[in-house]
């Protein structure tokens, strides 16, 4: 890589920092060549136009993985179980609602039910226990279901998208997360998860649902088989969704881990985190938040994050399966969090999934 500054790299690094766009090749030639450093300076640069308190903000949440019976079978998934497998659970809803009055009694103002596609089971589940959730705890933000399991109710019960998410909504679930991204080009899906759905397709998820008004957060799952061009890619059709839209809150790059999965790739380091994080500050000029996504890489450089244009920390993810089951051994606590937002000189707060302030007490005072 060569990391040698030019005029035009120079200009480009300045364009970018002060909010213009880039363009398809300018951005693959700032993410090849620029240096680590100065991309991240510009990036932190921007960052600090868009977001000029000194406040780092993150969610007390937690995922709920429900089922690990799936029948589209990634070749990066550990956490899923094919059908009549003996290890296949499903959870009843005593025993998510369970999970949520934990939670819940944590602080916790948000939840990812999530697990996989899982063709036994009806839109009734999902309604039923949305629903129960509502009720029990009105505090707590749904924030649930991949596109995917959206795609697997639809296809189930004959419905349309559209008419599973109003359903949905209007038993409780208020906003998608972006998950089941990956990397939003047909070569690479088709490699890596070649029964999911298409880009296409989880574009017309995330488009449908923000119509709605239901908010969603996008993804990216890098470190597998793609190329550069392929990662400045899926920024690009995320960008374009969002300026037609405007309904994805944040971006949330996080990096795969293959010690327990078949699939080889590029195996993502966290110099790649750091670069991938900035080139999403630079390049989303439409999204106003990138989290650290502290899962894969570790805390330590989900705190340098903060300085190459991440503003949130995204969540305490209090019970996470699915990437952990992958390889990934990162845990941290409220404290944690905290002490990693103001190692990097910020003070932390507490935001619910739609970026409003929550006012409860943080987890160290010091
Ligand atoms: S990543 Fe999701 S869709 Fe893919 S196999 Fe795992 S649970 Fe199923």
């Amino acid at each position: 890589m060569m990391q040698r500054r030019t005029d035009h790299l120079t200009a480009l690094l300045e364009r970018a920092a002060e909010g213009g766009r880039l363009n398809h090749a300018d951005g693959l030639r700032l993410y090849r060549e620029a240096s680590l450093h100065d991309l991240g300076a510009a990036a932190h640069r921007r960052r600090t136009q868009l977001h000029p308190s000194r406040e780092v903000s993150y969610v007390i949440d937690t995922t709920i993985n429900y089922t690990n019976i799936c029948n589209v079978h990634c070749s990066f998934c550990a956490f899923f179980r094919p059908e009549g497998h003996p290890e296949g659970y499903t959870m009843s809803h005593d025993e998510v609602l369970s999970r949520v009055e934990w939670a819940a009694a944590q602080g916790a103002t948000q939840i990812m039910v999530q697990g996989g596609v899982n063709p036994d089971l009806a839109i009734g589940y999902y309604l039923e226990l949305f629903e129960k959730i509502s009720r029990r705890f009105p505090g707590v933000d749904i924030h649930s279901l991949s596109t995917s399991e959206i795609c697997g109710i639809a296809k189930r019960e004959n419905l349309g998208v559209d008419d599973v998410l109003q359903r949905l909504r209007s038993a409780g679930l208020k906003s998608l997360p972006g998950a089941g991204a990956e990397i939003l080009v047909e070569r690479v899906r088709k490699r890596i998860s070649a029964r999911k759905i298409d880009d296409d397709r989880w574009l017309e998820v995330m488009r449908v649902a923000q119509r709605l008004g239901m908010p969603t957060t996008a993804t990216m799952m890098f470190g597998s088989i793609e190329t550069d061009e392929e990662r400045i890619t899926h920024l690009d059709v995320l960008r374009e969704l969002q300026d037609e839209t405007r309904g994805f809150t944040a971006f949330i790059p996080w990096y795969y881990v293959p010690h327990k999965t078949p699939l080889r790739g590029r195996e993502a380091t966290g110099i790649d985190y750091l670069r991938v994080i900035a080139m999403s500050r630079l390049y989303l000029d439409n999204f106003a938040h990138i989290q650290a996504s502290w899962l894969t890489p570790g805390l330590k450089l989900g705190e340098l994050a903060l300085v190459f244009g991440a503003d949130d920390m995204g969540g305490t993810i209090l019970e996470e399966k699915v990437v952990t089951l992958a390889g990934s051994t990162n845990h941290a606590t409220r404290k944690d969090l905290e002490g990693a937002i103001r190692r990097a000189g910020y003070l932390p707060v507490i935001r619910d999934t739609y970026f409003n302030r929550r006012e409860y007490p943080l987890a160290t005072t010091a």
